[in-house]
């Protein structure tokens, strides 16, 4: 990429979170990600730290942790400050109102430039039909397992499910979902396949499908609108020619569906390489129940053993299985973790030049890796140990709020990468993103919010008779 020729009609939008908005390049196979900002303070400095930053963070932190063949850091670039506002005028009618409230960066002219995700590369050179990426954002795959936690439910419902009564009652979102995270981190085929059918029913924004780099299927912009199931499945048809003769003509949309959530399914729990002989190993994660009690799948497959014994775990190099080891960093809960938050705070306020020491708001190095990797298990009154589980806390909120992508596409007998699945045969990849550094200063808002969930779940779900 030439940045000194950079051209705006080179690029287009690709999509945008809550932090960033997405451009890709039309031809070649990359994206440039940019900052966004509340309207009232976008200043040109956030953006020239916080980019390399997110690089640093992505590079030393959470690569080492979940993976090198997960995580592509990307790099920063400098980008000409015409064509960062020629690109924000041009992409402008392109965005969803509900994220309208925030404007595109156009001080800095700092971007990061990454690996189109949504495609294969190489893949596009060939006369193939075009990628299938299904981006997931899984959110925390576990239940708390912390001392302390004081109140019991957190222990039986998981953040996720409870959330979602919160999130309806504030008008976010119009219905329920009832994707479940501890099932698609479970490990049973079942479960996932579960958890998969419902994320497709209700995407909210756990969910989006791209083909060919072209986002196909998502939640609508009016909250009220459902997504078409329908246009899905006739966009999916032709990558599943052997199941339109399944069940002789009788709802073929189904058994389109159902391969396809049997390709997500294998790819999440493959170890990124068809290549493996022998049965995975697989994690167990003992000290947490492994069952939300909110979660619509029903209880009595649960207990018929089959579950348990055959199939439950995940394959040790399995990218949820990694994802779901990083989210467990956060071992004392926000609960166990404010307490620490202030003792930090309190230490700051004794020796504000300490800050830097204790990397508080990075650099995002091996040293800083070292104090997540390292930190003692037991408290023993220090700023450094309260450090050290902040730092992890926000290691393990990182995980809990990235999106894992797969790509996937039909190919020929002799590539690699194949998925073992008897017909049809896919060469895919997976990748995980979305790996920000989460904010020091965020933590006593998320000890407020954890309260008002909870609060709020208790009282919806347990209103007296
Ligand atoms: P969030 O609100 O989830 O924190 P964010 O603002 O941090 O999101 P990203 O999730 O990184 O932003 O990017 C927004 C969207 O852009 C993603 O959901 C994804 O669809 C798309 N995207 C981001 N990076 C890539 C990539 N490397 N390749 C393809 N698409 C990407
Ligand atoms: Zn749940
Ligand atoms: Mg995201
Ligand atoms: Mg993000």
């Amino acid at each position: 990429m030439e940045l000194d020729k950079m051209d705006e009609n080179d690029w287009k939008y690709h999509g945008e979170g809550n932090k960033s908005l997405v451009v890709s390049h039309l031809q070649h196979c990359k994206v440039l990600r940019l900052l966004k900002f509340p309207s009232e303070d976008s200043t040109a400095e956030q953006a020239f730290r916080h980019i390399p930053n997110i690089v640093d963070y992505s590079k030393y932190v959470m690569k080492p942790l979940l993976g090198e063949k997960y995580v592509h850091s990307g790099e920063v670039v400098k980008l000409p400050l015409d064509f960062v506002r020629q690109l924000s005028l041009k992409v402008q009618q392109e965005r969803p109102e509900l994220r309208c409230d925030k404007v595109m960066d156009t001080f800095s002219g700092c971007g990061l430039c990454l690996p189109n995700l949504t495609q294969l590369p190489l893949h596009h050179l060939r006369d193939h039909s075009p990628p299938i990426c299904v981006e997931i954002k899984p959110k925390c795959g576990f239940l708390p397992f912390s001392r302390h936690i004081t109140k019991e439910c957190k222990r039986k419902v998981c953040r996720f499910c409870m959330h979602q009564h919160y999130k309806l009652a504030n008008g976010k979102w119009k219905r329920l979902s009832r994707y479940c995270p501890l099932d698609l981190f479970s490990g049973s085929k079942q479960r996932m396949y579960v958890a998969l059918k419902n994320l497709l029913e209700e995407p909210q924004n756990n969910l989006k499908i791209f083909k060919g780099g072209e986002l196909i299927f998502s939640c609508k912009d009016d909250a009220k609108q459902q997504p078409e199931l329908n246009d899905l499945i006739q966009h999916l048809r032709p990558y599943f020619p052997h199941s339109n003769s399944l069940y002789n003509g009788h709802q073929p949309g189904k058994a389109v569906l159902n391969e396809f959530i049997q390709v997500i399914c294998s790819a999440l729990l493959s170890g990124g390489d068809s290549n493996r002989s022998g049965e995975p190993r697989k994690v167990h994660l003992s000290e947490s129940r492994p069952h939300c009690e909110a979660s619509p799948f029903p209880r009595d497959l649960l207990r018929n053993g089959e579950d348990f014994t055959s199939n439950h775990g995940l394959p040790k190099d399995s990218v949820l299985a990694k994802i779901l080891q990083v989210q467990m960093l956060d071992n004392l809960d926000i609960e166990g973790i404010y307490p620490l938050y202030k003792r930090v705070e309190q230490y700051l306020e004794e020796f504000p030049r300490e800050r830097n020491r204790l990397q508080i708001d990075g650099p995002y190095n091996e040293s800083f890796m070292d104090t997540v990797k390292n930190c003692p298990t037991e408290d023993d009154g220090s700023v450094e140990y309260a450090v050290g589980k902040v730092h992890q806390y926000r290691v393990a909120m990182t995980a809990k709020d990235c999106s894992v992508m797969i790509t996937f596409a039909p190919c020929e007998e002799d590539e690699e990468h194949q998925l073992n699945l008897e017909k049809p045969r896919f060469t895919y990849s997976v990748s995980i993103l979305d790996l920000d550094p989460k904010p020091y200063e965020g933590i006593p808002h998320q000890y407020k919010l954890d309260t008002k969930i909870v609060n709020y779940y208790l009282r919806s779900t347990q209103a007296p008779p």
